[in-house]
Order: structure tokens, then sequence, then C-alpha cells
């Protein structure tokens, strides 16, 4: 019987919620391109509710526990006496979200003898040291696709909320001011603004359609082109080096994920070569950008605004400087775990786990890492071009 641990975010601070804004989700049962949502055997839990703190349990206890393992659920996952620390070294499977990530780091794959599936709830398994996990033969699993709506939803969210001045001036409507100029001083319209993606994977492509109705200029990069009728059918600009994106563009937005190529690629020579007055929104990872060349950017007065919902390390300390820098729109880690995500991330955990369990093979999409090397979307996503 395997043993498995469950690293979720807490529970809300008055507890895990007994009633809900809406009565249920719509029911997705495949992705654009064609890829089907999860197919677990069954599930446990009603969709719409919270699934991804502790108490949720991802609904996967009774499943588990009914076929005889042990589910370990804790939120407890930082310093030597935290409870993950004391329960992963005899784990044959770490569950983790990229929210409340639970690091796997080289030196504790080494002491986690037994480990054979590392699996994220949710998108994006970089808090996973891939190359100890491939040498080890651990199997990185994520539940792709599960998510990336939800990011893009977000994105454009944050972008128009920046351009717009959103929050600013939804401040002042709470404090009971009526300070037109104060909220306009730093609004702009994001109609004709040069927007360019970095990365057009699943999450970068669903920005770039759900961007196109406003009437902006699309740019992006990424390793391989797309196909050229989805080029004219958006209108994209592509740009082979991420520098002359940044160069050209009022808006830059973020979508590969955290690998050795990656990490720091917004360096401040990156920022300073933008337009002053750019804008930059990172719903990836947080340390794809130099925290304190974003934070000094922004006083300077170089950029314009930064939001995101990454940030490294997570949770981040109090005093990180992007809680306090101006012309921030930062959330926690929540883009891509509403309510909706939640039920098809859960779901998709089930399905993996399922395929674990009982020895059949794990989709080819939701692999990372296998067999000593990367494997399905991690071989085209995660692997040196
Ligand atoms: P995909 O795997 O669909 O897309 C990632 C894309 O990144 C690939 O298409 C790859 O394409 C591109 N890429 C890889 N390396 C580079 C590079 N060096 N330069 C430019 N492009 C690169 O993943 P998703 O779109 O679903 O997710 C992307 C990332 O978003 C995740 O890895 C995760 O970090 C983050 N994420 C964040 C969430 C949140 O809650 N905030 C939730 C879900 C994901 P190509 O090789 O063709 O360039």
């Amino acid at each position: 019987m395997a043993k498995i641990v469950c690293v979720l975010y807490p529970d809300p601070v008055d507890g895990h919620p007994t009633r809900y804004a809406r009565d249920n989700i719509p029911v997705i049962r495949s992705y654009d391109g064609g890829q089907t949502a999860p197919t677990p055997s069954a599930i446990d839990f009603t969709p719409g509710e919270m699934l991804g703190d502790v108490s949720g349990e991802l609904g996967l206890r009774k499943f588990l526990e009914a076929a005889g393992h042990e589910l370990v659920v804790t939120s407890d996952k930082d310093g030597p006496d935290s409870v993950f620390e004391r329960e992963f070294v005899d784990a044959d499977v770490v569950i983790s979200q990229p929210f409340w990530p639970a690091y796997l780091t080289r030196e504790r794959i080494a002491r986690a003898r037994k480990l054979k599936l590392a699996l994220t709830a949710g998108i994006g398994s970089d808090h996973v040291d891939l190359a100890a996990a491939a040498e080890r033969g651990i199997t990185v699993a994520e539940v792709t696709w599960s998510n990336s709506i939800s990011v893009a939803e977000h994105t454009v969210m944050m972008i128009l909320g920046l351009v717009r001045n959103y929050l600013p001036s939804h401040d002042w409507s709470r404090k009971g001011g009526w300070n037109i100029a104060d909220c306009v001083a730093h609004a702009y319209d994001l109609e004709a603004l040069q927007v360019g993606i970095v990365a057009a994977g699943r999450i970068g492509q669903a920005v770039l359609r759900r961007l196109k109705p406003f009437d902006v200029k699309l740019h992006y990069n990424s390793r391989h082109r797309l196909p050229a009728a989805l080029e004219q059918e958006l209108g994209l600009t592509y740009h082979s080096e991420v520098k002359d994106l940044a160069r050209v563009c009022d808006i830059v937005s973020l979508h590969c994920p955290l690998t050795p190529q990656t990490d720091g690629m917004f360096n401040a020579s990156m920022i300073a070569s933008m337009k002053r007055g750019a804008y930059i929104v990172n719903t990836a990872r947080g340390r794809l950008v130099d925290r304190d060349a974003v934070a000094q950017a922004l006083k300077s007065g170089h950029l314009a605004g930064y939001a995101g919902d990454v940030w490294f390390p997570q949770p981040a300390p109090a005093d990180h400087p992007w809680r306090t820098m101006p012309w921030e729109g930062m959330t926690p880690h929540i883009s891509g775990t509403t309510l909706s995500a939640q039920a098809r991330y859960a779901a998709g955990t089930r399905e993996i786990l399922e395929c674990f369990l009982t020895g059949k093979p794990i989709r080819e999409e939701y692999l990372i890492v296998q067999g000593g090397g990367f494997a399905g979307t991690g071989a085209h996503s995660y692997a040196a071009a």
C-alpha cells in the first residue's frame, strides 16, 4: 500500500467554507485543441466547492483510504520541524501545488528513498528539482490544461487593471473619495497598444485570443513558431528573440515555464531596454524576473506598472518589496486556483493517482519527467531547445 503526502494551502481564516457564492460551475469536457478534461473513474467531491485547501484534501481521502492507502495532508511545509519534512522521507507519492509549493529539492529527493511520483495538482513543476527526479527515476506529472484558461483570464484582468489604473482608483472609492484626477493621472486605454507575450503555449495562446478583440497590436516570442494561419488570424508579429519583443512592446506578459534558460530572463538590463512607461505582467513564475530590478524600475518610473501572482519563495515574506512597490497589481498565487479550476485539477490528480496505483500508463500530456528524462509535455516545454 502506498503512502501519499499531500501539501495544500491552509484553510480560509474563518474556516473551510460551508456556503458558496454560486450553486454550481459549468461542466467543461474538453479544452481548445481537443484534449479531454480529466477522466477519473469517479469523484468524491462536488465541483465548485473548495478542494485545494487542507480540509478540501483534493477530495482524495475516501478513495485512497478505501483502497488501503495512507494519506497525509498538511500545509506545514517549511522548516526542519515541519510536518512535510517529517513525512516525505518515506512517501511513495508527494502531491503539491504551485500556489503553496512543497519544494522537492535535490537534497530532499536524495532523502525521499521511496518516492516514485511527484504530482503537481495544477500546472508548473519547477518546485521539483527535475534533473534530480530524472536521475532517481521518479515520475513528475501535472494536470496539463486544468487551469490554463483560469490563468489567461487573470492575465487579461491584470493587463486591464494596470493600464486603466483600476486598483488605485478602487482604493479612492473605498476611502470615501471622489478623486477623479488622482485616478486618471495614471490611466490609459488598452486600445492600439503593442502587447507581447513570451511563450505561446496553452496559456500564452489563450491570452492572445482573449486580447485580440481589444484591438491591440499583438506580438509573441516562443522557441517554436506558431502556424502561419494562426499568426494571420490573430495578426501576430513573431520575434525570435525576447529582447526584440521587449524593446517594442508597451505591455509584456510572461507565460514560459521556469527553467535554467528562463530563470532571471527579465533582469535589470532587459527591463532597461523596454520603453519608458511599459508594463510587465507575470502569471508564470516569480523567478522569471529580477525582484529588485522590478521594484527599482517602478520607483524610477521606467516601468508604469507590474502585476503578477507569482513570487519566490512562496509564500512570500511579509517584507517582500513587491508587496509595497508603487504601481503594483500583485495577488498571492491564486490565478490558477479558482473554485472552477480546483474541480479540474482535483479530478486530474485523482486520474493520475488511479493510473499510478493500478500500474496503468499516465496520460502522455500529463507527464513532465518519466523514465529518467523529460517526457510528454515536459519534453516540449521544459527541455532545453
Ligand atoms: P505549456 O507547456 O502549454 O506552454 C509553455 C510554453 O513555453 C511552451 O509552449 C514552450 O514553447 C514555451 N517555452 C519554453 N521555454 C521557453 C523559452 N526559453 N522561451 C520562450 N518560450 C519558451 O504551459 P502552460 O501555458 O500551460 O503554462 C505555462 C507556465 O505558466 C507553467 O509552466 C507555469 O509556470 C505557469 N502557470 C502558472 C499558473 C498560475 O496559477 N499562476 C497556473 C498554470 C501555469 P516553445 O518551445 O514552442 O517556445
